[in-house]
């Protein structure tokens, strides 16, 4: 009974090891399968991480390359562009007010740049055209700017000076009266030739308006005209009135005439008087300032040395005189060159300076502007052109300048049948 006793005692201890056993095992595989688990979803987030992170990577090395060809191509750009730069062939250049040239641009390889844009930095002092030519406006200094089509920049300094230095004599004395003898229609051989025997005698010079059918067969006179330091000017090809001509038409007169002065003198001319004081709408946006007269001898009407002489005497008889004057003669007129030799005379006699009308306005301080009229050059006096009200002065050299327009047309008509 006691050994069955101890018998049962044991297997119940035996079972119960066995139960902790089991029980220990259980636990243990449970232990097992959650550290399984815990390691699974481990594994998962550290895949997905490593997912993501690749994808960043990649995606960010894709961005990178495209920014790199993007700066590779700005660097190929800026390395083409300077490797063909652009230029003014004349970098810097010095133009007399009126003066328009069109500047000429090249490439690294002295190729000519025809497509490009010109502006200018200060328009006051240079414009630039519907040409795409540079305007010389006042003296000053100015830079213009140009850009090519595919973007390309040069740069070119521009210096305006009054006028060439060459026509403008430095000895006058500003203090001193001055006058401005102009001679129109010509040049007409001994007629001109004579002319400049009394200027020269009294150390004066005088203005030409020369017509372009003249200037062709005397092409001498206008280089002895020009050599002796007076100035030749523009009175178009044809002596033909701008309200007879299309814009067109002007434009043809005036600048026709200012190649066959250049071809002539080296020089071209930089004023410009209308036919008949009749100013074409082309004249009055063109560059070249357009001159007209104060005092009309009407040489071209009496054809009288005496009544041309008298013209200029009878203004200082009344009271008045000539400081600043533009007075209006004609080469033409046989009868003018004796009036010269003793107009000359009579006023070195009074004092006057005889100039060009580039020498007066210069004296005057007056930068004339293309299109502009000028009709005197007074002193301390606003310059004003023939449309402006006469009434203002009761001189009767201003009455002589109302009758200007009718008569000059008049005058062609009478000159042509000389
Ligand atoms: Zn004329």
């Amino acid at each position: 009974m006691v050994i069955v006793m101890a018998n049962l005692e044991e297997r119940a201890r035996d079972e119960r090891y066995r139960q902790r056993r089991r029980e220990r095992l259980r636990k243990k595989r449970e232990r097992e399968r959650r550290r399984r688990k815990i390691m699974l979803v481990l594994t998962a987030v550290v895949l997905v991480l490593v997912i993501v992170l690749l994808v960043k990577l990649l995606s960010s090395c894709k961005v990178k390359t495209g920014e790199e060809a993007d700066v590779n191509a700005t660097q190929a750009t800026e390395e083409m562009t300077q490797a063909s730069p652009v230029r003014f062939v004349e970098s810097a250049m010095e133009l007399a007010i009126g003066k328009a040239v069109k500047p000429m641009i090249q490439d690294g390889n002295n190729q000519e740049i025809s497509d490009f844009v010109l502006q200018s930095q200060d328009e006051s002092i240079v414009k630039v055209n519907e040409n795409n030519e540079i305007v010389a406006k006042k003296a000053g200094d100015a830079t213009v700017i140009c850009t090519t089509a595919d973007g390309r920049t040069a740069e070119c300094h521009v210096h305006v000076i009054q006028m060439s230095g060459k026509k403008i004599r430095t000895d006058l004395d500003p203090e001193k009266p001055m006058v401005a003898l102009t001679f129109d229609d010509g040049p007409n051989g001994s007629n001109t030739t004579s002319i400049l025997d009394s200027l020269n005698k009294h150390n004066g010079r005088a203005t030409f308006f020369m017509a372009g059918y003249k200037i062709s067969d005397q092409p001498d006179i206008v280089r002895m005209v020009f050599e002796q330091g007076h100035e030749v000017a523009n009175h178009s090809r044809d002596h033909l009135y701008a309200n007879d001509l299309t814009e067109s038409q002007q434009e043809e007169q005036m600048e026709s005439v200012n190649q066959q002065i250049k071809s002539i003198t080296g020089e071209e001319p930089t004023l410009f008087r209308c036919p008949g004081g009749i100013e074409g709408e082309y004249y009055q946006k063109s560059k070249m300032p357009l001159i007209s007269w104060s005092i009309d001898t009407l040489d071209w009407k009496t054809k009288n040395t005496q009544s041309t002489y008298n013209a200029i005497t009878k203004v200082f008889e009344k009271g008045f005189n000539l400081d600043g004057d533009i007075v209006l003669m004609h080469d033409l007129q046989d009868s003018t060159p004796d009036a010269v030799e003793l107009i000359c005379k009579y006023l070195d006699e009074k004092g006057y300076q005889m100039v060009t009308v580039s020498e007066l306005a210069h004296y005057r301080g007056v930068e004339m502007q293309g299109g502009q009229i000028y009709n005197h050059f007074y002193k301390d006096e606003p310059v004003s052109d023939n449309s402006d009200d006469d009434s203002n002065n009761d001189s009767e050299t201003f009455t002589q300048t109302e009758q200007n327009n009718d008569e000059e047309e008049n005058s062609a008509e009478n000159q042509e049948e000389d």
